[in-house]
């Protein structure tokens, strides 16, 4: 044991795991995915979920992206049990560690120059040999004055450095494909492979769990571990999620973020965590989870081997599952901003209340919030309502002398409820020897200016008498064409 131990916590529930994003841009599915998964596993466990913000790279790590990253895990659910540990307010530890490492021989001085570097790495290209340091000053003593040096780790130089992965299985690598990474910079600032291990350990991370993209640099982080004679974490490294074209995920796939499925597509947040929980993880059948019940069965051997492919239609399906399932006045409370944004202006109390009524209807047949809106906005349109094409295109002189037998029988109704609307209108129907859709299709049309909608009496149910008549009104009086 080389660097003193400086725990940051005392009372931490093993086992302990962290989702370590570093801050360019918004959370992407397949982060989310990788937090998911150390939540579930946390919470499987009895363990505990940390949170590290990888700022280090101060160029490209944002505040606005520390902002969406935390907003969007806080939507999802997925907060971490200690505050968030940010990595660039550490570097004074990373740097101790370093000079420890330094002090007992593990570590050593490097003074190669930029030029000399790169004169190496043109001479291993030119041999055919990966381009690594050629280890020049790892004996050496006689350091020149007043000059920056790097500092290196005294990677092995025989033997193999397996990972005993725990969803890739053992991945071995030749001491030889290691080279002496730097820890230090010569400007003095620690590197990210140095400052993700010294912040594992400090946390007191017992397990790894990451994208495999992770996979590539555990072997020389294992070599820093090992020189520092700290415990090793365990490791899972999860395969990418790759896009229906096989493609690994990026933005030429659009929508990654999972903002974008928040606010663009009006996707649930239950929705996204079951589907990515799918997206790579399986136990038997089981599809639709809820949060205890993916706790209850998560575990690392559940996580597939190979890449998950992103499946929208999928996704779309699971969303309209738990929009079913939601609670009517949150439904209202989450698209009451989007039916706003569409009409150009607030809705007022008693469409608000009108909008709570049609949800047990509505929210049958909505893929996503947005849908939802669309299939809602009848209920606010002022009268006299558009039409869409099709709509007028029905409201043919059949039609609407259908549309006025209705109307003189629902307004003879003494009570206007959904039993008495429902005969009233098949009665027409009867009389007039036609079927219950071709009474129905022009009420649609001209409640709703669409021809597609929940059922026409739970409409006129929701309009209520005056609103339903006057539609209808509206709707005999326009001349076709
Ligand atoms: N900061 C790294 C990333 O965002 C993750 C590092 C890790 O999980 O060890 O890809």
């Amino acid at each position: 044991m080389v660097a003193s131990e400086a725990p940051l916590y005392t009372d931490l529930r093993p086992p302990v795991v962290r989702f370590a994003p570093s801050p360019t841009g918004y959370l992407h599915i397949g982060g989310a995915r990788t937090a998911l998964f150390n939540y579930l596993f946390a919470r499987h466990h009895g363990g505990t979920f940390l949170l590290r913000i990888e700022d280090t790279d101060r160029a490209r790590s944002t505040q606005a992206a520390i902002d969406a990253i935390l907003d969007s895990l806080a939507w999802l659910r997925l907060e971490p049990d200690r505050p968030v540990v940010f990595q660039s307010a550490r570097a004074a530890r990373h740097v101790e560690v370093a000079e420890a490492l330094l002090a007992a021989g593990r570590a050593y001085r490097c003074y190669a120059t930029p030029e000399e570097l790169e004169a190496m790495r043109e001479k291993a290209r030119a041999e055919g040999r990966p381009p690594h340091y050629d280890r020049r000053w790892r004996d050496r003593t006689d350091w020149p004055e007043g000059k920056p040096f790097a500092v290196r780790l005294k990677a092995p130089l025989h033997g193999h450095i397996t990972v005993d992965d725990r969803v890739q299985g053992p991945v071995t690598v030749a001491a030889s494909e290691l080279d002496d990474f730097i820890l230090l910079r010569s400007d003095g600032t620690p590197t990210y492979m140095l400052s993700v291990v010294v912040d594992d350990h400090d946390m007191g991370v017992t397990h790894v769990i990451r994208g495999d993209d992770h996979l590539s640099n555990t072997h020389r982080q294992l070599a820093l571990i090992r020189a520092l004679g700290w415990p090793e974490p365990v490791y899972a490294h999860v395969p990418m999620i790759h896009g229906p074209d096989g493609a690994k995920l990026s933005k030429r796939h659009g929508a990654v973020g999972v903002e974008t499925w928040r606010d663009e597509k009006g996707i649930l947040p239950e929705a996204l965590e079951n589907y990515l929980l799918r997206l790579g993880w399986g136990h038997g059948d089981a599809e639709l989870l809820t949060r205890e019940e993916a706790i209850r069965l998560f575990d690392l051997e559940g996580i597939g081997r190979s890449p998950a492919r992103f499946d929208l239609a999928k996704l779309e399906s699971v969303n309209a599952h738990y929009m079913r399932q939601a609670d009517d006045a949150r439904l209202v409370a989450l698209v009451l901003p989007r039916i706003a944004a569409r009409l150009g202006r607030e809705p007022d109390a008693r469409e608000r209340e009108l909008l709570l009524r049609s949800m047990p209807e509505l929210k049958t047949r909505a893929k996503d919030l947005n849908g939802l809106a669309e299939s809602s906005l009848y209920l606010f349109a002022r009268r006299p309502i558009s039409m869409d094409a099709a709509a007028a295109a029905l409201l043919d002189d059949e039609a609407r002398s259908l549309l006025g037998r209705v109307r003189e029988s629902l307004a003879g109704l003494a009570a206007w409820d959904r039993a008495g609307l429902e005969a009233a209108v098949k009665a027409v129907a009867t009389k007039a020897g036609v079927g219950l859709g071709k009474v129905a299709a022009p009420i649609r049309a001209a409640l709703t200016g669409t021809t597609v909608s929940p059922s026409v009496f739970g409409i006129l149910e929701v309009l209520g008498r005056d609103e339903s008549l006057a539609r209808i009104d509206d709707a005999c009086a326009t001349r076709k064409g």
